[in-house]
């Protein structure tokens, strides 16, 4: 962890994959990313502790907080990671 925190880029911040894309698992609860979704981590909204897709129909979530954690360091480290792999080519 220490070794990925000190590799944090600032400039990985405006790429990172939740800035653009939502994960939804099988029962229709709505993460800001995958990796949340595997830890459990579900989108927030308006006070609610987790948040169905049902509930975002008509809605935007774009400038909406998205849940971070040490975990998002192995986003922003170095050239940065998302599901589309490295963040500068
Ligand atoms: S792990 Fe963190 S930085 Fe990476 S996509 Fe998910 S919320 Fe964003």
């Amino acid at each position: 962890m220490a070794l990925l925190r000190t590799a944090h880029q600032d400039a990985n911040l405006k790429g990172v994959m939740c800035r653009t894309l939502l994960s939804v698992d099988w029962q229709g609860y709505v993460y800001d990313c995958d990796f949340n979704q595997m830890l459990g981590l579900p989108l927030r909204r308006n006070g609610r502790p987790r948040v169905h897709i049902n509930d975002l129909a008509g809605s935007d979530v774009q400038g909406d907080s998205i849940v971070v954690g040490d975990h998002c360091y192995g986003c922003t480290a170095g050239q940065g990671s998302s599901c589309g792999g490295a963040l500068k080519s």
